[in-house]
């Protein structure tokens, strides 16, 4: 995993000791030690590693920088970033200033692992339980993300492996979910599950249709604007017979299909201009929502993401800067320019507060926004080089946010003023959404020294946000 902040974003946990304090303070010597960085008194927790990266800053007319021993240079306002071989006990600064030779010395010591708040182990007997809240279901254990059921999914426990559980889910298919997020649910063992024979329309483009025995695991497949949507309820058998199309056109026709290994597949044809679906559960019911992009950034509605925040600052560069709020500076200038263009601009959370992932995906199921733009700034490992990694990069992961990725990235990439670190298509928490196309930029990197520098300066964020602001604007404009 090369970068520490979107490791977050894929686990969905609070982050290492490197992103869960606030900037810290500036020591008696003079130092700023932004990472690693001091927790009591002189003491900093940090488990051993074969590299270390080092950031931070100095007061005053510093020159000579050494760290353990190894001459490191200062850049503007006493800045220094850099990575040495594991200092081992201590990191031991020595540096000159006009007063003359200042040094500072802080322990290193390993984090004492408490065994307590590891969950404990468990074994749940096999049959039908329920999935205690949003959770994701994995491949295999602690392997990728892959389905994402709804909170309070039924699912078929196959077997119990420590702290794993193996699922059966129909269509031959099997996933892997902690068992802490189990509960058992009451139920005949293996009762088979049907999907209702009408998809029913309920107005203002929704859909439903009944489903027994309950909120069953899903599986959306988008393909963008190509091909219809397709709704896979492995294990589901189907008694579709008929459905209700709507006025608008937004559901043009719908069919559906047995999955091998015993399964259903809804397609549903929609309108070229439908951009996002949003699936929940409602008396015994699947709705279906879609949504359909406005024509113009006027009046569509954008929801900013500010990453991180709280006590969970993000990276920290050589200046003191947080992560966090950068992130913000920079969602709050996108703000002021969508809000001039006639943009709604709604935030998953106002205030320098921590916020979980999912919770930001809540948010945006909830206000079901015409587009989501989570806003971070990009970092490097624990031992990494803060000097490696420069740039802009722009992350997606539904069919339905591709465009809108492709043109932020596009138009980010033609401006030129950071290099241009690429468009990925990753499974990251906040991307995870088919609400609306939901979009993550990481907006330069806050760990390079050179570029910390560039992003702290207003007019440069001012010009940024402009590019953002006219991608997506030209995202709106190029619906059809
Ligand atoms: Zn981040």
């Amino acid at each position: 995993m090369k970068r520490l902040c979107l490791v977050l974003l894929l686990v969905g946990l609070s982050c290492s000791a490197y992103a869960l304090s606030a900037a810290p303070g500036r020591r008696p010597s003079g130092l700023q030690l932004c990472f690693p960085r001091p927790q009591a008194g002189d003491s900093i927790v940090i488990a051993p590693l074969e590299h270390l990266l080092v950031n931070g800053n100095l007061a005053g007319e510093a020159r000579s920088l050494m760290i353990n021993g190894q001459a490191v240079e200062l850049h503007a306002q006493g800045r220094f970033a850099t990575r040495i071989p594991w200092p081992g006990e201590s990191l031991e600064l020595e540096w000159i200033t006009d007063a003359g030779l200042q040094r500072d010395r802080l322990v290193l010591l390993p984090p004492q692992v408490d065994r307590e708040s590891l969950p404990p182990e468990r074994s749940l007997l096999p049959g039908r339980h329920r999935l205690q809240e949003r959770t994701a279901i994995s491949t295999a254990p602690g392997a990728s993300y892959w389905l994402f059921p709804l909170p309070q999914a039924l699912v078929e426990l196959r077997e119990s492996d420590g702290r794993w559980g193996r699922l059966e889910l129909g269509a031959s298919l099997e996933g892997w979910v902690p068992l802490a997020r189990l509960e058992p649910a009451a139920g005949p063992f293996r009762e088979p599950a049907l999907a209702g024979s009408a998809l029913r329309y309920e107005g203002e483009a929704r859909w439903s249709f009944a489903l027994r025995p309950g909120p069953l695991v899903h599986h959306i497949e988008d393909d963008g604007s190509a091909g219809p949507l397709r709704l896979q309820l492995p294990g589901v058998f189907s008694a579709f017979d008929r459905a209700e199309l709507d006025p608008a056109g937004l559901l043009e026709h719908m069919d559906w299909e047995a999955l091998p290994g015993g399964g259903t597949e809804l397609k549903l044809h929609t309108a070229s201009d439908v951009h996002g679906i949003s699936v929940s559960w409602e008396d015994g019911r699947m709705v279906l929502e879609l949504q359909r992009a406005p024509r113009s950034l006027k009046g569509a509605r954008i929801l900013l993401d500010p990453g991180h925040g709280g006590e969970e600052s993000g990276c920290i560069g050589a200046s003191g800067m947080t992560e966090a709020r950068l992130n913000r500076l920079l969602a709050e200038e996108l703000a002021r320019q969508l809000e001039r263009k006639g943009a709604e601009v709604l935030w998953t959370v106002r205030a320098d507060e921590r916020m979980g992932l999912y919770d930001r995906v809540a948010v945006c199921d909830s206000l079901q926004p015409d587009l989501f733009l989570s806003l971070h700034h990009n970092s490097v490992p624990e031992d990494g080089d803060p000097w490696s990694t420069p740039g802009f990069s722009v992350y997606y992961y539904t069919g339905y946010s591709a465009k809108a990725a492709r043109l932020l990235h596009e138009e980010l990439a033609d401006w030129g003023r950071l290099p241009d670190d690429g468009l990925h298509w990753r499974s990251l928490a906040v991307c995870r959404q088919w609400t609306c196309p939901a979009l993550l930029l990481e907006a330069g990197s806050l760990i390079h020294p050179g570029e910390e520098e560039l992003l702290l300066d207003e007019r440069f964020r001012r010009a940024q946000a402009k590019k953002i602001r006219k991608a997506l604007q030209e995202y709106f404009r190029s619906v059809d």
